[in-house]
């Protein structure tokens, strides 16, 4: 592969500006990178927070967001320290971490110590440098979660990449490194609910989603979904609910905790896990809990106070935890939901749409009107 090469990626140039596909240039292949032709990127939220500026000054602009990539390694820098990976092989692609730091160690990649700098600045990190320039020669941020993925080709960290085993269902496991492990991983390696248990959701959008479907794969007692969007509540019955609430039912003049509570014989639920980030959402997730029972924040709220009951909360013995990327370990528990998958236990394809990258802005107007719930780019 010859240096530098000249490629494509949909560049975001000045915080609200959309994604515009423009020809880039990658300078050169570090020797801890693979270079990744990709064929598919899911679309998450996280890759609007970039888009629109809403990531606290972390990003310099003109930037690459995506990091839900899925595509075929084109080369393999020197000091790859994975034996297993050859050019050619199809990978999934998912966060970075520095590798050193005591949580990375012990594999605990989404605690690593430089989490938000190493993900969300897209740069390389220490060094803050960029893989890619413009046509006239301004730096483009590259590796937003260690891996830019809205380009057609892009030097990657090597660990980000997981390899495929199935790579004609590419295009469906393209958001496993993101939005279904964050989901999936929040009950399945966090939560970890018992077969007499309840799990109530709020938001389903495709980490919601994600939950559900992990939730409904074990034996549990019941599973509320919570949405303002009717279209989403019926998908998630047919995927597992056993029950569904939208807040604006003007039917009921009860709450959306007193539902739950209703839901679950008083005693409200075990679990409640919020993708939202809503602050208002956040409260009744807090206040849904059953004696003992445990919140999870997944969604990234805005940096505000809410209201706890901290009394109430100490002596119903309640835990609140907050789960970045589903606490994983991408390269085991990415195969893992694979097999869930192959198994029917785990239907992404119910819930994803591919579109080519030349409908970008079609693929978010339809994620953010609840049609698809997760949208993903063909290259
Ligand atoms: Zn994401
Ligand atoms: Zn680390």
């Amino acid at each position: 592969m010859q240096f530098p090469l000249e490629t494509e990626a949909l560049v975001v140039e000045t915080p609200g500006e959309e994604f515009k596909l423009t020809p880039i240039i990658i300078e050169e292949l570090r020797p801890d990178e693979v270079l990744v032709e990709m064929s598919y990127s899911g679309i998450c939220h996280t890759d609007f927070l970039l888009q629109k500026g809403l990531l606290g000054g972390l990003i310099e602009y003109p930037a690459i967001a995506g990091h839900e990539g899925a595509g075929y390694i084109r080369a393999l820098g020197a000091e790859v320290q994975d034996k297993s990976l050859n050019v050619g092989d199809p990978v999934l692609l998912s966060f970075t971490c520095c590798g050193t730091c005591e949580p990375c160690k012990e594999n605990r990649r989404s605690r690593c110590d430089v989490f938000p700098f190493i993900n969300l600045t897209a740069r390389r990190w220490p060094d803050k440098s960029s893989a890619t320039k413009l046509a006239d020669g301004r730096a483009v941020g590259s590796h937003y979660f260690g891996q830019s993925s809205f380009a057609r080709v892009s030097a990657v960290q090597e660990r980000c990449v997981v390899k495929c085993a199935y790579p004609d269902d590419m295009a469906i496991y393209a958001p496993m490194g993101c939005g279904y492990q964050t989901g999936a991983g929040t009950v399945l390696n966090i939560l970890k609910p018992r077969p007499y248990q309840t799990v109530a959701i709020f938001g389903v959008g495709s980490v919601g989603f994600a939950a559900l479907m992990a939730a409904a794969a074990l034996p549990v007692k019941s599973i509320i979904a919570i949405d303002v969007v009717e279209r989403k509540l019926s998908l998630a019955k047919d995927l597992g609910a056993t029950h569904t609430i939208n807040p604006s039912d003007a039917e009921t003049q009860l709450s959306v905790v007193e539902r739950i509570k209703e839901a679950t014989g008083g005693r409200g639920a075990d679990f409640a896990i919020d993708t939202t980030g809503i602050p208002s959402v956040m409260e009744q997730m807090l206040d849904c809990l059953a004696p003992g029972g445990t919140a999870a924040s997944v969604g990234v709220p805005p940096p505000v106070d809410i209201s706890v009951n901290v009394g109430a909360f100490f002596l119903g013995t309640k835990n609140w935890v907050t789960v970045t990327e589903g606490d994983s370990y991408a390269p085991d528990f990415i195969p893992q939901l694979i097999d869930l998958h192959r198994q029917g236990k785990f239907p992404v394809e119910r819930i994803c749409k591919v579109y080519p990258v030349a409908e970008m802005e079609q693929a978010i107007s339809e994620m953010e009107s609840g049609v698809v719930i997760k949208p993903i780019i063909q290259f």
